[in-house]
């Protein structure tokens, strides 16, 4: 049986209460529901848009934030996961890049060489080189060449190995003044017979004991000069190599009287095969590997390499080495 309110004859306020309980009941919940909508299920659907877009390759989609959202602290972790995803792609897609990069150079700065020993030989072969001084001018160009692609092959096998972290480094800790001054002793013979003037300032602890690879720094110090004097247009071209005790290490400068390096190219000649002024440096010969190469090396001894540079006054590079070499470093 239905029994009306008024049948039960209630006071009629507390009919009244009633009504406005019910109503205000039917309201919060009306409100509670409009604010899980704005507050929870549109940031939800937001977050699952965003999810969406990542998935099809948007890296770095960001929800809008939103303070009266109760659910900011995820949609912060949200954006900065993408950000992070982003960053990580970007990083993949630059390295996928420098492979690219790099297997096109060596294409090219092999078939180079190749291509000319395979024309001298056919041309001695073939008679074309028809006199003895035509046929000796040919082999010295072939053994030229076949030593560049020697030099070549050698630092790309050392340069690959470095770069995917393979090199067995043999660190010992030795007396780093002697033995800077004994691979400069030796490197000033062999400069000064080609014409160049070489002097050093070396200000460091005869204590002092860094854990070097020798061979290694040795190849560091040998690129450097090699450019120093390649790139040397003076008639009287002149090295200075200057190195200094640092706190946690040492600092080596070597400059040299040469023709420069522009700005634009200062920045990239640490990269693989870059040469600066590639046409007019053809004659000059080389790899480009050759700083790419010392790079790695300072690297591994925990050190940096920068260079500075005034176009027709000369370059200055200068790297560091530390007490800590890369693996100390990395392994605590
Ligand atoms: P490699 O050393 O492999 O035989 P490379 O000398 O061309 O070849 P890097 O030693 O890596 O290669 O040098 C890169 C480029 O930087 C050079 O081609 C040259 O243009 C420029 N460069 C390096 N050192 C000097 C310098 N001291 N003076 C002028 N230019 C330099
Ligand atoms: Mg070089």
């Amino acid at each position: 049986m239905i029994l009306r309110l008024t049948e039960l004859k209630l006071p009629f306020f507390i009919l009244v209460i009633g009504s406005t309980i019910l109503i205000l009941k039917e309201l919060s919940t009306l409100f509670f529901s409009i604010q899980m909508r704005n507050r929870l299920m549109k940031p939800i659907e937001r977050l699952r848009y965003a999810v969406d877009e990542i998935s099809r390759g948007h890296y770095g989609y960001q929800v809008e934030e939103d303070s009266l959202s109760m659910v900011g602290d995820l949609i912060a972790s949200f954006n900065k996961m993408s950000c992070d995803l982003k960053e990580a792609n970007d990083m993949k897609e630059k390295y996928e890049l420098n492979r690219k990069e790099l297997i096109a150079g060596i294409s090219h700065d092999l078939k180079t060489p190749i291509t000319s020993i395979v024309g001298y030989v056919d041309a001695i072969q073939t008679g074309v080189a028809n006199t003895q001084d035509k046929k000796e001018k040919y082999l010295n160009i072939i053994e030229s060449n076949a030593q560049y692609t020697n030099k070549l092959i050698d630092d790309l096998f050392l340069f690959s190995k470095l770069d995917i972290n393979q090199m067995k480094y043999d660190f010992i800790e030795l007396p780093i003044c002697d033995f800077l001054s004994d691979v400069i002793v030796e490197k000033q013979l062999e400069l000064e017979e080609n014409g160049v003037e070489i002097s050093y300032d070396i200000q460091i602890s005869p204590k002092r004991m860094l854990p070097i690879d020798g061979k290694m720094v040795y190849r560091i110090v040998s690129n450097i000069l090699s450019n120093a004097v390649k790139y040397g247009d003076k008639e009287h071209p002149i090295i200075l190599i200057e190195a200094v005790d640092e706190a946690d290490g040492i600092k080596v400068q070597i400059s040299d009287n040469g023709k420069g390096i522009s700005k634009d190219d200062l920045h990239q000649i640490f990269d693989v095969f870059y040469r600066a002024d590639e046409s007019r440096n053809k004659e000059i010969g080389g790899t480009g590997l050759g700083l790419a190469i010392a790079k790695q090396l300072v690297e591994a001894h925990g050190g940096t390499i920068t260079a500075t540079s005034v176009v027709g006054v000369g370059t200055t590079i200068c790297f560091t080495l530390k007490e800590k070499t890369h693996k100390e470093e990395n392994h605590g």
